[in-house]
């Protein structure tokens, strides 16, 4: 069952090809990607650096067991490690999102040796029992209860509210450094500071979940690094290996030091690994993340000249945009997708979110605002 019905109002879109932030169909229609495939492909469909790394990949050796060392992993696993903040000294190669942060409160909790977890209300860390007992929406949960109890939720962006719940039997405090599924929900400034001081103080592990955030996508390769705040945990997935799946936690010496062992068959295979160091190599070389700043700024201010009144706010970081609306989002994204051709994402019930590949320049950005002036200036018309 999908939860993705929205995108068109039920008639599908079958997808034939990628090129760059176009998809088109068999018949040669081409869509703005502001979205379809969900921050997977930071670098833009086809890339021919990834396209290259995995097609010769595939050719010399599909896959070996992750006890076998293989170059494509090493390399992946040495980009991987100098991308992320130098306080992060070793990782961990895993499947999806969700799986990132089910290791990641497994590690937090063996390193600790305590057992609860703080998460915040609209929090989404993924669908299996472990993400989604620490994910906020009840109808996700309520069908599969009980989940991996002892989660407390607090208010996200609350400081003193967080104070209050962490203690020393906290053995994490998961957090997105913005949230996505829930809104694109900016804390405020400081926010993760006192995360980061709370959890010193407790001896507790401090997890941001960077699936969304990461990869370049707010104009810093991770969203912590806008908050000056290094956690122990780092997880990330999506954009890792520009649209394969394949995700990783990366972690600070005393969780790596302290944690029970997490392994999956298929992690760190030869495949994705070659596609994560092609993404990771692309991303640094073409100073991407510095794109999607400088663009996202530019789209935002737009977005807010072309919109108005009409809407309520433009908020976000880098290119990760979220427009509040004064109706519902998934009108708005059906629209969008049948009358221009834009497929974007609802994130929540009033907030459109464009979350397109970081390499788009500003005629991209152009095409956006004008898809969305024409729907959102119609429809209140
Ligand atoms: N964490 C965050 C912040 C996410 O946005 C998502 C996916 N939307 C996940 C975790 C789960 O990732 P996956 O779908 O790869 O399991």
């Amino acid at each position: 069952m999908s939860d993705h019905d929205f995108v068109s109002g039920g008639k599908p879109i079958p997808i034939e090809r990628g090129d760059g932030a176009s998809l088109y169909t068999g018949d040669g229609t081409e869509y703005v990607d502001a979205g379809a495939s969900f921050a997977c492909t930071p670098l833009g469909h086809s890339h021919p650096a990834v396209v290259e790394a995995v097609q010769e990949q595939v050719g010399k050796l599909t896959f070996v067991d992750s006890s076998y060392p293989v170059e494509a992993r090493e390399n992946a696993y040495a980009s991987l490690v100098a991308a992320t903040p130098d306080e992060l000294e070793s990782a961990w190669f895993c499947n999806s999102g969700t799986e990132a942060n089910e290791a990641a409160l497994k590690f937090a909790r063996s390193a600790t040796g305590e057992s609860t977890i703080v998460a915040a209300t609209r929090s989404f860390h993924g669908r299996t029992m472990g993400s989604l007992a620490a994910t906020w929406k009840n109808t996700y949960k309520k069908p599969f209860e009980p989940l991996a109890g002892d989660v407390e939720f607090v208010p996200y962006g609350d400081g003193d509210e967080l104070a209050d719940a962490v203690d020393e039997e906290t053995a994490a405090v998961i957090l997105e450094p913005i949230q996505g599924e829930g809104g694109i929900n900016v804390p405020p400034a400081g926010y993760l500071e006192t995360a980061r001081e709370l959890t010193d103080e407790a001896g507790a592990a401090l997890v941001l979940d960077e699936v969304q955030t990461g990869m370049g996508r707010t104009g810093s390769m991770w969203a912590c690094e806008n908050a000056g705040v290094t956690p122990d945990i780092l997880t990330m997935a999506k954009g890792l290996g520009n649209g394969l799946p394949v995700g990783a936690v990366a972690v600070r010496d005393w969780i790596a030091e302290g944690a029970a062992s997490h392994n999956a068959t298929f992690s760190g295979g030869p495949v994705v690994t070659a596609a994560v160091h092609a993404t990771i190599s692309t991303l640094v070389e073409e100073d991407v993340p510095e794109n999607a700043a400088g663009i996202g700024d530019y789209l935002t201010t737009e977005l807010e000249a072309a919109l108005g009144d009409e809407i309520r706010e433009v908020r976000g970081e880098g290119l990760l945009v979220g427009v509040e609306l004064k109706r519902g989002a998934n009108r708005v994204a059906r629209d969008l997708a049948l009358e221009q051709q834009v497929l974007a994402l609802p994130a929540g019930r009033t907030v459109l979110r464009l979350l397109p590949p970081l390499v788009i320049d500003e005629a991209v950005a152009d095409r956006l605002v004008d898809a969305m002036t024409a729907v959102v200036v119609s429809e209140s018309e």
